[in-house]
């Protein structure tokens, strides 16, 4: 989205703490439209996937070891992309505007004339609180609050912070970057006047699935702090707010909270099931164990122009894979949803259904179980003598669908559309971490991706021992026993949403699973 001579815009935007849902929709649609996204450390790399592939991704924060790149360049950077033309975006953490030297970096492009606006976020100061069930305010025990810096070293003369003011003043306290400094600000605080035993807790990685929250009284707190291991990103509450929290905890007492859950299927597909696993305070971990690979043969192009010419009286479709590899091949045919106009579609389960229903196409019949049996069963009320049937699949599909249909009398065509195959390399990363034991769940959505895994990992079906083992259905089921997993729990509903349910069921009645 180049605009030629004009000078772009640049958008100051905040990402918020950690959680990708709490990006705000203008910031989401100002990533979507950006040339240039620079962006700092703590941004959750999830909501990079909102931007085009093909624009310029500068990273500007500090990785271990190294320096982050100077405010002056960070400032250069903007304005030169935006004097090229493009629509930057400048990512930060939580909101711009705390403690985000968003202030300056605004007031380089003023000075450079360069236009710019602001697209606020929700700041880690109220939403890591919020996170660990602590309001800011309440109306019977809070009515200010104040956001502070502990990074400026509090024990030093000379503060430019009036500490007395703070520890006074506001009923509850949020002091961000406060980790390393976390006994000096105490004493602080109680050195100024605020009570020893006034409640307090640290929130480290407020938010995320690795959220973890110490609470004690301010005297306490950082002895606590230490003990429990807690690092930096935190924020420090301090006020009697926190006492709240006994009451109000919500998100770290989801059943999935903080479990580490393994995705097998497509890296194109896996988003949705991040997305529903990632609203549970869970952790999602892709493993792609299946690859999907087009097969355009003969006997595609033939189907796809019988299909065009009105010859068949039935399209059966089993998965949204092959939903999308059939309306490729019409594309490449010059053909469109139009090819599908007289003829009766059957769906295989919900993402069937759901993947046709985008191509404007409503399928005719779908069984209520996602299961080749139980649509022979619900297509027992049509006559398919002497029909002509489509079954556009993989390869390697179970013969149980078109034997059915045959054993009735159609004239079945099986195509094979595409392939589902196994990557040629594991991520090592992900296999230390299986063989760490660091993975609590593992989840399967096709027998293909139970195969696909176990050959990625060698055989080495052990590393599958610790992990809950929950499948989509019970077809996926029987293959992964076949290959000798203990399977832990079986979606009654064979959709993601199902699966994710599922477990959700399972771990709020088992509340841990060594
Ligand atoms: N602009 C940011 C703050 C940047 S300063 C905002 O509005 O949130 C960085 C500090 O923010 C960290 O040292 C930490 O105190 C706090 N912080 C950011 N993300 C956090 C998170 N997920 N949990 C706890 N603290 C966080």
């Amino acid at each position: 989205m180049t605009h030629g001579d004009a000078v772009g815009l640049v958008s100051l935007v905040g990402a918020g703490p950690g959680d990708p849902g709490l990006l705000t929709l203008l910031g989401r649609e100002r990533l979507r439209r950006a040339d240039l996204v620079v962006y700092d450390r703590l941004i959750n790399p999830v909501l990079l996937q909102e931007v085009r592939p093909e624009a310029e991704r500068v990273f500007v924060g500090k990785e271990a070891g190294a320096q982050a790149m100077p405010q002056a360049e960070i400032a250069r950077a903007l304005i030169d992309g935006a004097r090229a033309g493009k629509a930057v975006v400048r990512l930060k953490g939580g909101d711009p505007f705390v403690f985000g030297r968003g202030g300056e970096e605004a007031e380089a492009l003023a000075a450079a004339g360069v236009p710019f606006e602001v697209v606020p976020g929700v700041g880690s100061a109220v939403a890591a609180p919020a996170y660990a069930g602590i309001p800011v305010t309440h109306r019977e025990i809070a009515s200010s609050f104040v956001v502070v810096t502990g990074h400026e070293d509090a024990s030093k003369t000379g503060s430019a912070i009036d500490w007395e003011a703070i520890a006074r003043g506001p009923d509850t306290i949020a002091c961000l970057m406060a980790r390393r400094t976390l006994a000096a600000v105490c004493e602080r605080l109680i050195a100024h006047g605020r009570p020893p035993d006034t409640p307090a807790a640290l929130v480290e990685r407020g938010t995320t699935p690795q959220q973890r929250v110490v609470e004690a009284p301010l005297a306490r707190l950082p002895a606590a702090a230490d003990a429990a291991g807690l690092a930096a990103p935190a924020v420090l509450i301090v006020g009697q707010v926190v006492s709240l929290r006994a009451k109000l905890r919500w998100f770290d007492q989801r059943p999935l909270f903080g479990k580490r859950v393994l995705i097998t299927r497509t890296r194109t597909q896996a988003s949705e099931m991040a997305r529903c696993l990632v609203r549970e305070g869970a952790e999602p971990i892709e493993f792609p164990a299946i690859e999907i690979e087009a097969r355009p043969s003969a006997a595609t192009a033939a189907a796809v122009a019988d299909l065009a010419a009105g010859r068949y009286d039935w399209a059966i479709l089993t998965s949204a894979n092959g939903v999308d590899q059939l309306f490729d091949a019409l594309d490449r045919a010059g053909h469109d949803s139009r090819a599908l106009g007289g003829v009766r579609v059957a769906a295989i389960g919900q993402a069937t259904a759901g993947a046709l229903a985008r191509r404007g196409i409503r399928a005719d019949v779908v069984p209520t179980r996602y299961v080749a049996e139980e649509l022979l069963l619900t297509l027992a009320d049509h006559r398919l003598e002497g029909a002509r049937v489509l079954l556009a699949r993989a390869d390697g599909a179970r013969t149980v669908l078109p034997q059915g249909l045959r054993g009735r009398g159609a004239t079945v065509d099986d195509v094979v559309f595409y392939v589902s195959r196994r990557p040629a390399t594991a991520d090592s990363a992900v296999v230390a971490r299986l063989e760490a034991g660091e993975i609590d769940i593992a989840t399967f959505t096709a027998s293909s991706t139970v195969q696909g895994c176990v050959e990625l990992l060698d055989g080495r079906t052990e590393l599958l021992e610790r992990p809950f083992v929950a499948c989509i259905g019970p077809v996926t089921a029987a293959t992964a026993r076949e290959l000798g997993l203990r399977v832990d729990v079986v979606s009654e509903e064979h959709t993601i949403p199902g699966l994710v349910h599922a477990l959700k069921d399972a771990f709020g009645k088992v509340t841990s699973h060594a």
